[in-house]
């Protein structure tokens, strides 16, 4: 059954290294060879294996049961496969083998067993194989957490500020709601929106656009308390909620945050550049109010300070 060809494969294999074959030659009795025609399956999604597949020559490609997504590993001579089963027992395979021309060497799960029983150097072998493939799954498995937190991130911050975006502080609005009516404590909104940022546009480039929403986002960011809520809400408005603040205090807090803004913009103007300033409305949340409500009254209060000459702050209340 087995040739002297196979034994020459045999000998490179991971399986059989620096072991002397002749030990253990008597148990390939038990074995049998296997060739795969190009596309065909060695193990399908959900079938049991009993055996380790050890390949001669050729190359297996291992595909996840959802065959839209790509290869997630190729197998090359002297690579086994299928050895995981011999620890699960027969578990059902999530892995789809799709073979390229060829061919195998099937090693009955009881013959392995013997050959474990008669080296040493096999049973060593095979741990190294099974934990280099841990190690492997181990290494996928965590880089596929790493991105399905970075596509949570990106669903939640905003890409050209780097700060949230409108829906991260729609799902947080409810929650700092609630803190504050528990506590009896108010809460403030603040809309802060660039002015003339079209007509700075206009003049100087949409990057250049660009650069000043992020030097204002930035400078709203820094000026914040550790519990205030910014957000870019869209376009160049940012809505930032300040909880534990009454009016007053979120008035001066606006106003602050108008002053950074506009003193930020100085540098801009010794470059060259027309000076870019702030409007902000501020509203206080009344009881059980959502945040369409409380915007849509800070949004007035904005609409006031852009009719009253820009560069201010008013507020609804
Ligand atoms: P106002 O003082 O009345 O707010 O004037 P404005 O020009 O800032 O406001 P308007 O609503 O007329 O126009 C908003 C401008 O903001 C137009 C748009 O090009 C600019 N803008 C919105 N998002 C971005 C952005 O991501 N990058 C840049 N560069 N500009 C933006
Ligand atoms: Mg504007
Ligand atoms: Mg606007």
């Amino acid at each position: 059954m087995i040739n002297s060809e196979d034994l020459m494969q045999l000998q490179q294999a991971k399986l059989f290294a620096n072991i002397s074959l002749e030990s253990v030659e008597h148990l390939f009795e038990r074995c049998h060879r296997l060739n795969l025609a190009r596309g065909e399956h060695l193990l399908e999604a959900g079938a049991a294996n009993s055996h380790l597949y050890l390949i001669l020559d050729g190359e297996l490609r291992v595909y996840l049961s959802d065959r839209s997504l790509p290869e997630h590993a190729v197998f090359g001579a002297g690579d086994c496969v299928g050895e995981m089963s011999l620890l699960d027992g027969q578990k059902a395979s999530a892995l789809v083998l799709e073979a390229r021309e060829t061919r195998l060497l099937a090693i009955p799960h009881e013959a392995l067993w013997a050959l474990v029983d008669c080296s040493h150097g096999v049973a060593r072998n095979l741990l190294a194989i099974m934990a280099g493939r841990m190690r492997n799954d181990n290494l996928a498995m965590i880089s596929s957490q790493g991105q399905s937190l970075e596509f949570e991130q990106a669903a939640s911050v905003d890409a050209l500020t780097g700060i949230h975006n409108r829906r991260w502080l729609l799902e947080a609005y409810p929650r700092a709601m609630e803190r504050c009516e528990r506590n009896a404590e108010p809460l403030c909104l603040v809309i802060a929106d660039i002015d003339w940022l079209k007509r700075f546009n206009d003049r100087y480039g949409h990057l250049a656009g660009d650069a000043v929403l992020r030097r204002v986002a930035r400078q709203l960011s820094e000026g914040l308390r550790a519990q205030d809520l910014i957000a870019r809400f869209g376009g160049e408005e940012f809505l930032i909620l300040l909880p534990h603040a009454g009016i007053d205090e979120a008035l001066l807090i606006a106003e602050r945050l108008r002053g950074l803004v506009g003193a930020g913009s100085a540098r801009e103007t010794s470059e060259g550049r027309h000076g870019v300033t702030l409007s902000c409305g501020v509203a206080q949340m009344q009881k059980n109010e959502t945040l369409g409500e409380l915007t849509s009254r800070a949004d007035a209060a904005l609409r006031l300070a852009k009719d009253n000459g820009r560069d201010r702050v008013e507020t609804a209340e």
